[in-house]
């Protein structure tokens, strides 16, 4: 019981072989973010939010995440933190953004919860994309937010992350609407 291990679902990495390794181009990356997204929808295994690290320059795809939740039994995995831990790990330090590194940027389905919103903090991301805003989660899906601060995009540029908020929005909502279409659980610890 002094071991943690957490997983992602198992078609992850047949979904990956469809896309290249590189993606530049910020919308694109979004387009991938949601297409995970969804396939975790259909997939069952999940909430319906993903995330990816990239290298802010080069586009290369570093780690993914899936919120896997109740599959894996973790109240603490949402998608940017599977993303976060799963760079970290592959790069084999708990700084993203150290010296030694190119610098990394995550994209994410929708902008973080007061949980993901820490980490993004403390991991050494130095930029945010984000689709869905913290009220279009609320309002199509019942999941709480958390009491994220109301300086949000200000706490993180003080700290030299930027936020870019609202790409690609509307696809954002609708992959959350497609969530609730199809009958997801809404678990919310608290309510
Ligand atoms: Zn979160």
């Amino acid at each position: 019981m002094n071991q943690l291990n957490l997983t992602l679902p198992n078609w992850i990495d047949s979904f990956l072989a469809k896309y290249p390794k590189i993606i530049s181009d910020p919308e694109e990356q979004m387009r991938f973010v949601l297409a995970l997204t969804e396939r975790n929808i259909r997939e069952k295994t999940g909430g319906p939010f993903g995330a990816a690290v990239f290298e802010q320059d080069s586009g290369k795809l570093v780690s993914v995440g899936v919120n896997v939740v109740i599959q894996q039994n973790c109240s603490a995995a949402h998608a940017e933190m599977m993303a976060l831990m799963l760079a970290q790990k592959e790069l084999d330090h708990y700084d993203l953004g150290d010296a030694r590194f190119p610098a990394h940027r995550l994209v994410t389905s929708g902008k973080m919860c007061a949980m993901c919103l820490g980490n993004v903090c403390w991991s050494g991301i130095k930029e945010v994309l984000s689709s869905a805003e913290p009220e279009d989660v609320e309002k199509i899906t019942g999941f709480d937010e958390g009491p994220a601060p109301q300086n949000y995009n200000q706490e993180l540029e003080r700290r030299g992350i930027k936020i870019k908020p609202e790409l690609l929005r509307s696809e954002g909502q609708a992959v959350l609407q497609l969530y609730v279409d199809l009958g997801g659980h809404v678990y919310n610890a608290t309510r």
